[in-house]
């Protein structure tokens, strides 16, 4: 009988090696001709509107007019505005609190309050970020808006420049301007974010209008404005570009305390 010869002896080690070419060659075609990955989707427009303080920190005042009423009387302004006009707003705080409790490991109340804020913007996945201030001043000839923006994202100073053109109609004071700002909100959140600064409240003009339903409402209409322009793609609009404030000679902040008008941004 004559002896059947094997024609190719295939220890066990090749075929286990073969089968694993064969598979990952597989793998390769499947992929090859599986859809590109899809494109990130785009953030839906949302706006975080921040009013700024809150809590035990009532940033400037005047009197019993304190800064974080007046930005949360804003922020609740502004953001009925935008929904009328169907762009979506969320609040960074909706009553009278401070954020820092959120970031309990974190040394410092104020540093606490600012990353809770970041934390938050990170989280809410808005599109724009717009935190609401009051200013105050050691004189009290400063008075008008000043719209702060981020210098390293050109976005964030379109943002800046509608919201500040809208502003200068309803706060026509000396101090008009944007500003590329190195706050601590600015620098941290990684999306167009800008600090507005409404309005002077040791100024007697601004203040009066400050201190008024209809004055807040006017301002309020000029944000939400500002932002509206911003979403419709327009081009930037043109307003007074001013230096940072260490640069600005005539702009001091007043003492941190005991003063009226103290303030921190
Ligand atoms: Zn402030």
């Amino acid at each position: 009988m004559p002896r059947l010869r094997p024609i190719l002896v295939i220890p066990g080690w090749t075929l286990l090696l073969l089968l694993g070419t064969l598979g990952a060659a597989g793998l390769f075609l499947i992929d090859a001709g599986a859809l590109p990955p899809p494109e990130p989707r785009p953030v839906p427009f949302r706006v975080l509107i921040d009013p700024g303080h809150g809590g035990i920190d009532s940033g400037c005042h005047w009197g019993d007019l304190l800064e974080k009423e007046i930005t949360l009387d804003l922020a609740l302004e502004l953001k009925n505005r935008l929904e009328a006009q169907q762009v979506p707003a969320l609040l960074g705080r909706a009553t009278d609190r401070d954020l820092d409790p959120l970031e309990p490991t974190v040394r410092g109340r104020h540093l606490r309050d600012l990353q809770a804020r970041v934390k938050l913007a990170r989280e809410v996945g808005a599109a724009i970020l717009v935190s609401l201030h009051v200013n105050a001043a050691s004189s009290d000839h400063l008075s008008g808006a000043m719209v702060f923006y981020q210098p390293h994202l050109p976005e964030s100073r379109r943002l800046a420049a509608h919201i500040q053109a809208e502003l200068e109609r309803v706060l026509p004071g000396n101090q008009n301007g944007i500003l590329p700002g190195d706050f601590y909100l600015l620098r941290h959140v990684p999306y167009p974010t800008v600090l507005v600064e409404a309005g002077f409240l040791t100024s007697s003009t601004d203040r009066e209008q400050l201190a008024s339903p209809g004055g807040r409402q006017a301002i309020a209409e000029a944000i939400a404005a500002g932002i509206v322009a911003y979403h419709a793609g327009r081009a930037t609009p043109p307003v007074l570009e001013r230096p940072t404030l260490t640069a600005a000679a005539e702009w001091r902040r007043p003492p941190d305390h005991g003063e009226e008008g103290r303030c921190s941004p």
